[in-house]
């Protein structure tokens, strides 16, 4: 009897080495690979029955002696898996998975599907599977190349390792769905680079990520025609939040409403891009005990940017600068609470959209607050009706261009310790300027010199 030919090379995302595999299984008769080796299996009913029937057994041993199960690039019809134990590490990497997958299962180590392609027609479901224990969970670099959705809904990431879904690919029809996942890992939770295509919806609301590494979006793609959702989720880490470079691209709208960022660490939003209809923060909680950083960030989406209500209450800087809102709907801060302990800076911005609102919007904490040189070019207002600006620092409108319509400053309140500085602000509004009922009880002066009315 001779053995398999097959040999390939895998990643190891998490030490960044490839390493070397040998199949040890015997070869069919006529052929010099295995069963799971064999590329020329066309799939018919009798093949896959065979097919499922060696694997079955093989998960069966594996378990039954509590060794790893090991199926690396294996050409396989259907895996069902459910309510099984996985003591040892399970490893699918390089696989070709057709037919239906669904698995509800409990691992409690390793387990990786590293460079996995689904082909499947159907949905792929992983829903309330518990991934613990020792070990890393792997899907970096998979294709979900099935039609239907793709599910890890209510599933518990629980191990001390770290999860990777980087570089992973959702492709065709169908929604990409996390919904009330937990991730409660010890390491890291990566999904940078992962690229969301499918044409549905991408659910990561209710979902906790509180592992004590970092949880990386970066780069991570978002072309869909549905929505994208956040809402109702918590980020509770112990590190920082990346959604640095993410990409939001296509029809439908994306919410981070009611999100909480409690992370010990920074959250970054620098040089995000977003291009879908809605974008909406509202109520959204930023408690992490970092900066936030929103520099370079360009909302090109057609609709509204909503910060209605948002909370910035964290512990180091606000950074908005350079920030670009350029298409056509509202900008609306208002009623939003900035309540931090750093600097609040949107200098260089540019709102280009029609209507732009910190009515209400209140800055209190120590620090300065910055205007400097935003460019509000809009047609329709610029309303700062009744913020406070309570924060004890500088606040810094020099240079400041205002093109609306009406600039409306109606009832501010600035109350600091700092300057206040208009110098070398442009009015070139077409409509009025209001600044009736201001007060300017601030402990600095309050400087005009240089603006143009
Ligand atoms: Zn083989």
């Amino acid at each position: 009897m001779s053995l398999c030919s097959y040999k390939t090379v895998y990643r190891d995302v998490f030490k960044n080495r490839d390493i070397e595999f040998t199949c040890k299984n015997p070869s069919e008769s006529d052929l010099e690979v295995c069963l799971f080796h064999n590329p020329n299996n066309k799939g018919d009913y009798s093949e896959r029955q065979k097919i499922n029937e060696a694997l079955d057994n093989k998960i069966k041993d594996a378990t039954s002696k509590n060794e790893p199960l090991i199926c690396i690039g294996y050409n396989l019809y259907d895996l069902f898996l459910n309510d099984r134990e996985f003591r040892n590490s399970v490893c699918f990497n390089n696989s070709y998975i057709k037919g239906k997958v669904k698995i509800r299962s409990r691992f409690f180590k390793d387990v990786w599907f590293t460079d996995v392609k689904f082909e499947c027609d159907g949905d792929v479901i992983f829903d309330g599977s518990k991934f613990r224990g020792r070990g890393n969970v792997s899907f970096a670099d998979a294709k979900f190349l099935n039609q239907g959705s793709v599910s890890f809904k209510g599933t518990q990431f629980r191990g001390r390792g770290n999860v990777s879904f980087s570089q992973t690919e959702f492709h065709g029809k169908g929604n990409v769905n996390f919904e009330d996942a937990r991730f409660l890992n010890k390491g890291d939770i990566y999904f940078s680079r992962a690229q969301f295509l499918k044409e549905g919806h991408v659910l990561f609301s209710h979902v906790h990520l509180e592992c004590q590494g970092v949880v990386s979006f970066d780069n991570a793609r978002f072309v869909n025609d549905g929505f994208v959702l956040f809402s109702d989720s918590r980020f509770k880490g112990e590190g920082d939040v990346f959604f640095s470079s993410a990409h939001f691209e296509g029809n439908g709208e994306i919410h981070f409403k009611r999100t909480e960022f409690l992370n010990k660490g920074n959250l970054k939003f620098d040089e995000v891009q977003f291009l879908k209809e809605i974008v909406n923060f509202e109520d959204t909680k930023f408690l992490n005990q970092g900066g936030i950083e929103f520099y370079d960030a360009k909302f090109l989406n057609q609709g509204d940017v909503e910060f209605r209500g948002a909370k910035f209450l964290n512990q180091g800087e606000v950074n908005f600068e350079r920030t670009q809102f350029l298409k056509h709907g509202y900008v609306k801060f208002s009623d939003a609470q900035f309540e931090n302990n750093g600097d609040i800076s949107f200098a260089g911005a540019t709102f280009l959209n029609e209507y732009v609102s910190f009515s209400d919007t209140v800055f209190r904490g120590i620090g300065k607050i910055s205007f400097n040189n935003v460019d509000f070019e809009g047609k329709g207002n610029v309303e700062f009706v009744k913020a406070q600006f309570l924060k004890e620092g500088y606040v810094d409108f020099s240079g400041v261009k205002f093109v609306n319509k009406n600039v409306i400053f109606f009832k501010v309140q600035f109350e600091g310790k700092g300057d206040v500085d208009f110098e070398y602000a442009q009015f070139l509004k077409e409509g009025y300027v209001d600044f009736s009922g201001v007060k300017f009880v601030n402990e600095g002066n309050v400087k005009f010199a240089g603006a143009n009315f």
